[in-house]
């Protein structure tokens, strides 16, 4: 096993009714900026719920960060709390205000051009030089609940890039499953995928001797199977529905990234899809997560065959075999939850998105991903070619 270290300082509240304990988890006498969507919580009651906690508190709103948050608009929160003097921030929504608000609170008391955080990749370590944040969750499938990283797009360059460090875990989550009952069956399939490719990323790499991380990362990806297709259909089940946002923040709080190697790629190349087309983040993931596999098949063949086994009882000879039924049930169930894993079921002007794709990462150097970093620009080709 790899050395670790395991630093998570979130506090995680979770269940029915634990929005009420807002005005406990916030510091005493915070000047609030509150940070929102595109209005979704005032259809759901997550607003007013919020509201009736944080009475006696000083609170500004912030609404309309918008999924796939730009760094545009974040900017507009930047200059509100650098004009009033704002010390805490609540972000109320899914992964998009979550990130938003990661992003807005390394960009307060940040001394250069705030671009340079997203274009440097920036990491912020030091809690005094960020504005301190919590969130109420409303969308299981990122974990950026327990997570200390983000993703902003920049409008103007189109660009989808990412953020992170230390300083920027939420001081606490508040984790409400009823919320699931609002969403559109849309968000959830898209939730599930994008918790399990978060399993994924971190587990089918090459065998390696962390035994614990793969038995929960396979755990993970059983439960999301299980119950993935249900909560879909039936978003008012309370069983269903906790079990799914406990699964999200699990998949990416960092516990199963200890100790083992990652991968990451499908992200990265599913970042540009979703930059280039607007196609929902987890929709990229099942478009290029399986052609990763297939193309990367000598260097992941023998944790396929594992996961294969493991998690769909594949009952293949060889380990290619085994390998390939995996790759091919985890299409399946993608299918199950609604995904279109091919480029073109998706946008129509898909034709010169490798090349795009291909210059962009060598532009930024990018020039060797995956566990083995041998994923390079001419594997990056062939994986989106492969996904039209
Ligand atoms: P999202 O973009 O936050 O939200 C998608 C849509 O769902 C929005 O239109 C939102 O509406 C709506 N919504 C949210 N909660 C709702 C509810 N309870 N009822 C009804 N509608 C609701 O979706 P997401 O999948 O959570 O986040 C995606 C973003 O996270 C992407 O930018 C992705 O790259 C990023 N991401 C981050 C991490 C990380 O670790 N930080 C990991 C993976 C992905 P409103 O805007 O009106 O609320
Ligand atoms: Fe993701």
């Amino acid at each position: 096993m790899n050395n670790f270290e395991l630093y998570n300082p979130t506090n995680y509240v979770f269940g029915k009714g634990q929005t009420e304990k807002l005005s406990t988890l916030v510091p005493k006498g915070a000047k609030i900026l509150l940070a929102y969507g595109g209005g979704s919580i005032f259809k759901n009651g997550v607003y007013d719920q919020v509201k009736a906690a944080l009475q006696g508190f000083e609170v500004i709103e912030f609404g309309g960060i918008e999924p796939n948050p730009r760094f545009e608009t974040l900017m507009k929160a930047v200059a509100i709390i650098r004009e009033q003097n704002i010390n805490f921030i609540i972000a109320v929504g899914g992964g998009s205000v979550i990130d938003g608000v990661k992003f807005i609170s390394g960009a307060v008391r940040y001394e250069g051009n705030p671009m340079e955080i997203l274009k440097n990749r920036v990491l912020f370590t030091d809690t005094a030089k960020v504005i301190p944040f919590g969130t109420v969750l409303t969308l299981p499938a990122t974990g950026s609940e327990m997570n200390s990283g983000a993703v902003i797009t920049i409008e103007a360059t189109q660009e989808k890039l990412t953020l992170g460090g230390s300083a920027l875990f939420p001081k606490f989550s508040v984790c409400d499953p009823t919320v699931v009952s609002s969403l559109p069956k849309r968000q959830i399939q898209n939730g599930v995928v994008d918790a399990f490719t978060h399993v994924m990323e971190q587990y089918l790499t090459y065998p390696h001797d962390a035994l614990l991380q793969d038995r929960i990362a396979e755990s993970i990806l059983q439960t999301l199977v299980e119950i993935g297709p249900d909560v879909a259909e039936n978003p008012n089940d309370y069983k269903l529905a906790s079990n799914f946002m406990w699964c999200a923040t699990m998949a990416l709080n960092g516990l199963i990234q200890k100790g083992v190697p990652s991968d990451w790629a499908t992200h990265m190349i599913g970042h540009e899809l979703t930059a280039l087309y607007e196609i929902d983040h987890a929709r990229t993931l099942a478009i290029i997560g399986p052609n990763l596999y297939r193309v990367m098949f000598d260097t992941k063949k023998e944790k396929l065959a594992q996961y294969g086994t493991r998690v769909w009882n594949v009952t293949g000879e060889s380990v290619e075999e085994k390998a390939t039924q995996a790759i091919e049930k985890t299409v399946e169930f993608f299918h199950t939850m609604g995904m279109k894993t091919k480029l073109s079921e998706n946008t129509a002007n898909y034709s010169n998105t490798a090349d795009f794709i291909v210059n962009r990462f060598e532009e930024r150097g990018w020039k060797a991903l995956g566990e083995k970093q041998n994923i390079t620009p001419e594997k990056v080709r062939e994986i989106v070619e492969m996904s039209y």
